[in-house]
Protein backbone atom coordinates (compact mmCIF):
# COMPACT_ATOMS: atom_id res chain seq x y z
CA UNK A 1 0.00 0.00 0.00
CA UNK A 2 1.68 2.96 -0.98
CA UNK A 3 1.32 6.70 1.37
CA UNK A 4 3.34 8.98 2.60
CA UNK A 5 5.55 10.50 5.42
CA UNK A 6 5.22 14.10 4.88
CA UNK A 7 5.75 16.39 7.99
CA UNK A 8 5.25 19.09 5.71
CA UNK A 9 4.60 22.57 7.93
CA UNK A 10 1.16 23.25 7.85
CA UNK A 11 -0.95 24.85 5.39
CA UNK A 12 2.21 24.98 2.45
CA UNK A 13 -0.45 24.14 0.13
CA UNK A 14 0.61 26.20 -2.33
CA UNK A 15 4.60 26.55 -2.85
CA UNK A 16 5.95 30.03 -1.00
CA UNK A 17 3.56 30.16 1.62
CA UNK A 18 0.77 31.62 -0.60
CA UNK A 19 -2.47 30.91 1.46
CA UNK A 20 -4.26 27.71 0.21
CA UNK A 21 -8.12 28.03 0.33
CA UNK A 22 -10.00 24.52 2.28
CA UNK A 23 -14.07 24.57 1.86
CA UNK A 24 -15.91 23.85 4.89
CA UNK A 25 -19.40 22.26 4.48
CA UNK A 26 -21.38 22.29 7.87
CA UNK A 27 -23.45 19.33 8.75
CA UNK A 28 -25.21 19.87 12.18
CA UNK A 29 -23.87 18.05 14.98
CA UNK A 30 -22.52 18.66 18.90
CA UNK A 31 -19.88 20.92 17.09
CA UNK A 32 -22.28 23.89 16.17
CA UNK A 33 -24.59 22.86 19.34
CA UNK A 34 -24.40 26.00 21.42
CA UNK A 35 -26.33 26.84 24.34
CA UNK A 36 -26.46 30.82 24.75
CA UNK A 37 -28.34 30.71 28.72
CA UNK A 38 -31.79 31.06 27.54
CA UNK A 39 -31.96 27.53 25.10
CA UNK A 40 -30.19 25.74 22.33
CA UNK A 41 -29.06 26.96 19.28
CA UNK A 42 -26.88 25.33 16.04
CA UNK A 43 -24.12 27.66 15.07
CA UNK A 44 -23.39 28.29 10.95
CA UNK A 45 -20.21 27.40 9.74
CA UNK A 46 -18.83 30.75 9.22
CA UNK A 47 -19.74 31.06 12.94
CA UNK A 48 -17.20 28.32 14.01
CA UNK A 49 -14.62 29.44 11.61
CA UNK A 50 -14.61 32.94 12.82
CA UNK A 51 -13.24 31.84 16.08
CA UNK A 52 -10.14 30.51 14.05
CA UNK A 53 -9.82 33.46 11.94
CA UNK A 54 -5.78 34.23 14.15
CA UNK A 55 -4.45 30.25 13.67
CA UNK A 56 -5.92 30.17 10.27
CA UNK A 57 -4.10 33.30 9.07
CA UNK A 58 -0.79 31.97 10.55
CA UNK A 59 -1.43 28.49 9.51
CA UNK A 60 -2.20 30.18 5.61
CA UNK A 61 -5.20 28.56 5.50
CA UNK A 62 -8.37 30.47 3.84
CA UNK A 63 -11.58 29.37 4.25
CA UNK A 64 -14.99 29.52 2.46
CA UNK A 65 -17.99 27.72 4.04
CA UNK A 66 -21.59 26.46 2.58
CA UNK A 67 -23.92 25.78 5.69
CA UNK A 68 -25.78 22.41 4.04
CA UNK A 69 -27.47 20.72 7.18
CA UNK A 70 -28.53 20.97 10.49
CA UNK A 71 -28.96 19.09 13.69
CA UNK A 72 -28.15 15.47 15.44
CA UNK A 73 -26.59 12.92 12.72
CA UNK A 74 -29.10 10.48 13.91
CA UNK A 75 -31.49 11.70 11.89
CA UNK A 76 -29.76 11.75 8.29
CA UNK A 77 -30.99 8.77 6.23
CA UNK A 78 -28.29 7.42 3.49
CA UNK A 79 -30.12 10.63 0.81
CA UNK A 80 -29.08 13.10 3.23
CA UNK A 81 -25.73 11.39 3.40
CA UNK A 82 -24.86 11.29 -0.11
CA UNK A 83 -26.54 14.70 -0.82
CA UNK A 84 -22.90 15.72 1.66
CA UNK A 85 -21.29 13.74 -0.26
CA UNK A 86 -21.92 15.44 -3.75
CA UNK A 87 -21.46 18.40 -2.10
CA UNK A 88 -17.91 17.42 -1.02
CA UNK A 89 -17.53 16.05 -4.84
CA UNK A 90 -18.36 19.40 -5.94
CA UNK A 91 -15.49 21.18 -3.55
CA UNK A 92 -12.84 18.63 -4.64
CA UNK A 93 -13.78 19.58 -8.32
CA UNK A 94 -13.46 22.73 -7.92
CA UNK A 95 -9.83 22.22 -6.52
CA UNK A 96 -10.46 22.57 -2.83
CA UNK A 97 -9.24 20.51 0.42
CA UNK A 98 -12.35 20.06 2.19
CA UNK A 99 -13.36 20.16 5.77
CA UNK A 100 -16.98 18.65 6.69
CA UNK A 101 -18.10 19.50 10.13
CA UNK A 102 -19.96 16.48 11.20
CA UNK A 103 -22.20 14.75 14.56
CA UNK A 104 -20.32 12.15 15.71
CA UNK A 105 -22.58 9.48 15.78
CA UNK A 106 -22.74 8.59 12.33
CA UNK A 107 -19.54 10.66 10.94
CA UNK A 108 -18.10 7.51 10.21
CA UNK A 109 -20.78 6.61 7.81
CA UNK A 110 -21.35 9.88 6.09
CA UNK A 111 -17.34 10.04 5.69
CA UNK A 112 -17.77 6.36 4.37
CA UNK A 113 -20.07 6.99 2.09
CA UNK A 114 -18.10 9.55 0.84
CA UNK A 115 -15.07 7.48 0.33
CA UNK A 116 -17.18 4.95 -1.84
CA UNK A 117 -18.43 7.92 -4.17
CA UNK A 118 -15.27 10.32 -4.40
CA UNK A 119 -13.16 9.49 -7.68
CA UNK A 120 -9.65 8.60 -6.70
CA UNK A 121 -6.60 10.69 -7.89
CA UNK A 122 -3.37 10.72 -6.86
CA UNK A 123 -3.48 14.14 -6.29
CA UNK A 124 -6.76 14.87 -4.76
CA UNK A 125 -7.15 17.14 -2.21
CA UNK A 126 -7.89 15.99 1.46
CA UNK A 127 -11.18 15.03 2.23
CA UNK A 128 -11.28 15.48 6.36
CA UNK A 129 -14.34 15.03 8.18
CA UNK A 130 -14.61 16.40 11.92
CA UNK A 131 -16.69 16.87 14.93
CA UNK A 132 -17.01 17.28 18.92
CA UNK A 133 -17.80 15.15 21.84
CA UNK A 134 -18.55 18.44 23.73
CA UNK A 135 -21.03 20.73 22.84
CA UNK A 136 -19.58 25.01 21.32
CA UNK A 137 -20.92 26.79 25.06
CA UNK A 138 -18.88 23.57 27.03
CA UNK A 139 -16.30 25.38 29.40
CA UNK A 140 -13.52 22.90 27.60
CA UNK A 141 -15.14 22.43 24.22
CA UNK A 142 -12.98 20.26 22.00
CA UNK A 143 -14.59 21.61 18.87
CA UNK A 144 -12.59 24.50 18.12
CA UNK A 145 -9.22 22.10 18.14
CA UNK A 146 -10.87 19.45 15.79
CA UNK A 147 -12.03 22.19 13.20
CA UNK A 148 -8.30 24.08 13.09
CA UNK A 149 -6.92 20.43 13.16
CA UNK A 150 -9.29 19.62 10.54
CA UNK A 151 -8.88 22.81 8.11
CA UNK A 152 -5.08 22.18 8.39
CA UNK A 153 -4.89 18.70 7.65
CA UNK A 154 -7.31 20.05 4.60
CA UNK A 155 -4.81 22.42 3.31
CA UNK A 156 -1.92 20.38 3.52
CA UNK A 157 -0.10 18.33 0.78
CA UNK A 158 0.54 15.83 3.14
CA UNK A 159 -3.03 14.43 3.09
CA UNK A 160 -3.18 14.30 -1.12
CA UNK A 161 -4.74 11.27 -2.51
CA UNK A 162 -5.64 9.47 0.73
CA UNK A 163 -8.98 7.83 0.89
CA UNK A 164 -11.25 10.54 3.08
CA UNK A 165 -10.28 11.18 6.64
CA UNK A 166 -11.81 11.47 9.99
CA UNK A 167 -10.19 13.98 12.19
CA UNK A 168 -10.40 13.73 15.93
CA UNK A 169 -8.13 14.17 19.24
CA UNK A 170 -5.35 15.23 16.99
CA UNK A 171 -5.66 11.49 15.30
CA UNK A 172 -6.12 10.96 11.53
CA UNK A 173 -8.41 7.89 10.55
CA UNK A 174 -9.26 6.36 7.60
CA UNK A 175 -13.16 6.69 7.10
CA UNK A 176 -13.12 2.93 6.37
CA UNK A 177 -11.65 2.06 9.99
CA UNK A 178 -12.78 4.43 11.81
CA UNK A 179 -15.75 3.77 14.69
CA UNK A 180 -17.05 5.62 17.79
CA UNK A 181 -16.76 3.06 20.60
CA UNK A 182 -17.24 5.05 23.32
CA UNK A 183 -20.33 7.96 23.65
CA UNK A 184 -18.77 9.56 26.26
CA UNK A 185 -15.41 10.01 26.44
CA UNK A 186 -13.38 12.76 24.01
CA UNK A 187 -11.38 9.81 23.01
CA UNK A 188 -14.10 8.39 21.46
CA UNK A 189 -12.65 7.09 18.03
CA UNK A 190 -10.89 4.03 17.11
CA UNK A 191 -9.42 2.44 13.90
CA UNK A 192 -8.58 -0.69 15.90
CA UNK A 193 -6.51 -3.22 15.19
CA UNK A 194 -5.45 -1.44 12.21
CA UNK A 195 -4.65 1.94 13.64
CA UNK A 196 -5.00 5.93 12.71
CA UNK A 197 -3.45 6.57 9.38
CA UNK A 198 -2.05 10.05 11.23
CA UNK A 199 -1.24 12.65 13.55
CA UNK A 200 -2.41 16.06 13.60
CA UNK A 201 -0.09 18.03 16.51
CA UNK A 202 0.00 21.97 16.59
CA UNK A 203 -0.09 22.41 13.43
CA UNK A 204 2.33 19.31 11.99
CA UNK A 205 0.70 17.08 9.89
CA UNK A 206 1.96 13.15 9.44
CA UNK A 207 0.48 11.06 7.07
CA UNK A 208 1.70 7.59 7.88
CA UNK A 209 3.31 5.23 4.79
CA UNK A 210 0.77 3.10 4.74
CA UNK A 211 -2.40 5.38 5.22
CA UNK A 212 -4.65 3.97 2.39
CA UNK A 213 -5.23 6.01 -0.83
CA UNK A 214 -8.14 6.82 -2.60
CA UNK A 215 -9.99 3.57 -3.80
CA UNK A 216 -12.07 2.42 -6.35
CA UNK A 217 -15.61 4.47 -6.37
CA UNK A 218 -18.99 3.84 -7.68
CA UNK A 219 -21.55 6.62 -9.26
CA UNK A 220 -24.62 5.61 -7.61
CA UNK A 221 -25.98 3.30 -4.86
CA UNK A 222 -28.37 0.48 -5.20
CA UNK A 223 -31.63 1.27 -3.00
CA UNK A 224 -32.80 -1.84 -0.78
CA UNK A 225 -29.92 -3.44 0.66
CA UNK A 226 -31.24 -4.56 3.96
CA UNK A 227 -28.69 -5.65 7.06
CA UNK A 228 -29.77 -8.09 9.72
CA UNK A 229 -28.09 -8.44 13.19
CA UNK A 230 -27.79 -12.50 13.49
CA UNK A 231 -28.51 -13.35 17.26
CA UNK A 232 -28.38 -17.03 18.61
CA UNK A 233 -31.42 -18.82 18.22
CA UNK A 234 -32.40 -16.62 15.49
CA UNK A 235 -35.59 -17.98 13.19
CA UNK A 236 -33.73 -18.86 9.42
CA UNK A 237 -37.50 -17.63 8.34
CA UNK A 238 -36.77 -14.08 9.32
CA UNK A 239 -33.15 -14.44 7.49
CA UNK A 240 -34.71 -15.88 4.67
CA UNK A 241 -37.50 -13.32 4.26
CA UNK A 242 -34.82 -10.55 5.12
CA UNK A 243 -32.54 -12.02 1.82
CA UNK A 244 -36.34 -12.61 -0.51
CA UNK A 245 -35.48 -11.07 -4.05
CA UNK A 246 -33.52 -8.69 -2.88
CA UNK A 247 -30.30 -7.85 -5.08
CA UNK A 248 -28.01 -7.79 -1.66
CA UNK A 249 -28.04 -7.86 2.06
CA UNK A 250 -25.61 -8.18 4.63
CA UNK A 251 -26.00 -10.67 7.61
CA UNK A 252 -23.96 -9.58 10.70
CA UNK A 253 -22.39 -12.98 11.97
CA UNK A 254 -20.16 -14.57 14.35
CA UNK A 255 -16.12 -14.33 14.84
CA UNK A 256 -14.51 -15.19 11.53
CA UNK A 257 -17.98 -15.25 9.49
CA UNK A 258 -19.32 -18.06 11.30
CA UNK A 259 -23.12 -18.46 10.84
CA UNK A 260 -25.43 -21.00 12.53
CA UNK A 261 -25.80 -24.08 10.79
CA UNK A 262 -29.88 -23.70 10.73
CA UNK A 263 -28.97 -20.41 8.34
CA UNK A 264 -26.64 -22.46 5.48
CA UNK A 265 -29.90 -23.19 3.95
CA UNK A 266 -31.76 -19.78 3.64
CA UNK A 267 -28.16 -18.77 2.59
CA UNK A 268 -27.19 -20.71 -0.03
CA UNK A 269 -31.04 -20.40 -2.04
CA UNK A 270 -30.86 -16.81 -1.78
CA UNK A 271 -27.36 -16.83 -3.33
CA UNK A 272 -28.43 -19.36 -5.82
CA UNK A 273 -31.11 -16.74 -6.67
CA UNK A 274 -28.80 -13.93 -7.34
CA UNK A 275 -28.52 -12.63 -4.42
CA UNK A 276 -25.30 -10.87 -3.20
CA UNK A 277 -25.62 -11.93 0.53
CA UNK A 278 -22.45 -10.07 2.77
CA UNK A 279 -21.24 -11.18 5.90
CA UNK A 280 -19.77 -9.01 8.20
CA UNK A 281 -19.26 -9.50 11.76
CA UNK A 282 -17.79 -7.51 14.77
CA UNK A 283 -14.83 -8.87 15.73
CA UNK A 284 -12.38 -7.71 12.89
CA UNK A 285 -11.65 -10.36 10.01
CA UNK A 286 -10.80 -8.95 6.91
CA UNK A 287 -12.13 -11.88 4.90
CA UNK A 288 -13.87 -11.34 1.13
CA UNK A 289 -14.17 -14.74 -0.33
CA UNK A 290 -12.87 -18.42 1.08
CA UNK A 291 -13.63 -22.05 0.39
CA UNK A 292 -16.42 -22.18 2.88
CA UNK A 293 -17.97 -18.85 1.92
CA UNK A 294 -17.96 -20.49 -1.46
CA UNK A 295 -19.34 -23.71 -0.72
CA UNK A 296 -22.18 -21.54 1.56
CA UNK A 297 -22.85 -18.67 -1.09
CA UNK A 298 -21.60 -15.17 0.33
CA UNK A 299 -19.08 -12.84 0.69
CA UNK A 300 -17.21 -11.59 3.29
CA UNK A 301 -17.25 -7.74 4.24
CA UNK A 302 -13.41 -7.21 3.82
CA UNK A 303 -13.07 -6.19 7.90
CA UNK A 304 -15.75 -3.32 7.15
CA UNK A 305 -18.62 -3.33 9.94
CA UNK A 306 -21.99 -4.18 9.29
CA UNK A 307 -23.45 -0.33 9.10
CA UNK A 308 -20.23 0.53 6.46
CA UNK A 309 -20.47 -3.01 4.53
CA UNK A 310 -24.56 -1.87 4.08
CA UNK A 311 -23.29 0.91 2.11
CA UNK A 312 -20.12 -0.72 0.23
CA UNK A 313 -22.98 -2.88 -1.13
CA UNK A 314 -24.77 -0.57 -1.77
CA UNK A 315 -22.12 1.11 -3.86
CA UNK A 316 -21.36 -2.06 -5.26
CA UNK A 317 -24.27 -2.90 -7.14
CA UNK A 318 -24.90 1.22 -7.96
CA UNK A 319 -25.71 1.87 -11.60
CA UNK A 320 -27.42 -2.16 -12.21
CA UNK A 321 -23.67 -3.65 -11.39
CA UNK A 322 -23.87 -7.79 -11.86
CA UNK A 323 -23.22 -9.46 -9.09
CA UNK A 324 -19.22 -10.60 -9.98
CA UNK A 325 -18.26 -7.06 -10.53
CA UNK A 326 -19.91 -6.06 -7.63
CA UNK A 327 -18.05 -8.44 -5.45
CA UNK A 328 -14.63 -7.55 -7.44
CA UNK A 329 -16.01 -4.00 -5.84
CA UNK A 330 -15.87 -5.43 -2.57
CA UNK A 331 -13.05 -6.63 -2.16
CA UNK A 332 -10.75 -3.81 -3.90
CA UNK A 333 -12.11 -2.30 -0.74
CA UNK A 334 -11.66 -4.91 1.73
CA UNK A 335 -9.14 -3.62 4.85
CA UNK A 336 -6.11 -5.08 4.90
CA UNK A 337 -3.23 -5.07 7.52
CA UNK A 338 -0.41 -3.38 6.38
CA UNK A 339 1.71 -7.20 6.93
CA UNK A 340 -0.77 -9.07 5.26
CA UNK A 341 -0.60 -6.79 1.96
CA UNK A 342 2.36 -9.08 0.25
CA UNK A 343 0.41 -12.19 0.97
CA UNK A 344 -3.33 -10.93 -0.26
CA UNK A 345 -4.65 -11.74 -3.19
N1 LIG B 1 -25.83 13.49 18.69
C1 LIG B 1 -24.72 14.06 18.07
C2 LIG B 1 -24.74 13.81 16.58
O1 LIG B 1 -24.25 12.82 16.09
C3 LIG B 1 -23.46 13.59 18.67
C4 LIG B 1 -22.30 14.41 18.24
O2 LIG B 1 -22.35 15.19 17.34
O3 LIG B 1 -21.24 14.25 18.85
O4 LIG B 1 -25.24 14.63 15.88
Amino acid sequence: MAGRTAPAPAGLGVAGGAHVTVRLIATGGTISSHHDGRGWTELAGSELVAELVDDLDRAGVDVEVVDVAAGPSSHLSVDDMSAIAGHVRDAVADGHGVVVTHGTDTIELTSFLADLLLPAAADRPPVVFTGSMRVHSHPQPDGPRNLLDALVVAGDRAARGCGVLVCVDGLLHAAARVVKCDAGSLDAFSSAPLGPVGTVQGGTVIVHDDAPLAGPHATDLAPDVPLLTVYPGIDPSQVARTLDGRRGAVLEVFGDLNVPRTLWAPIHEAWRAGTLVVLASRPFTGTTRSEGLDLLGAVGAGGLTAQKARLATMAALGGGAGRDDAIEFLHARRLVRPHDERSST
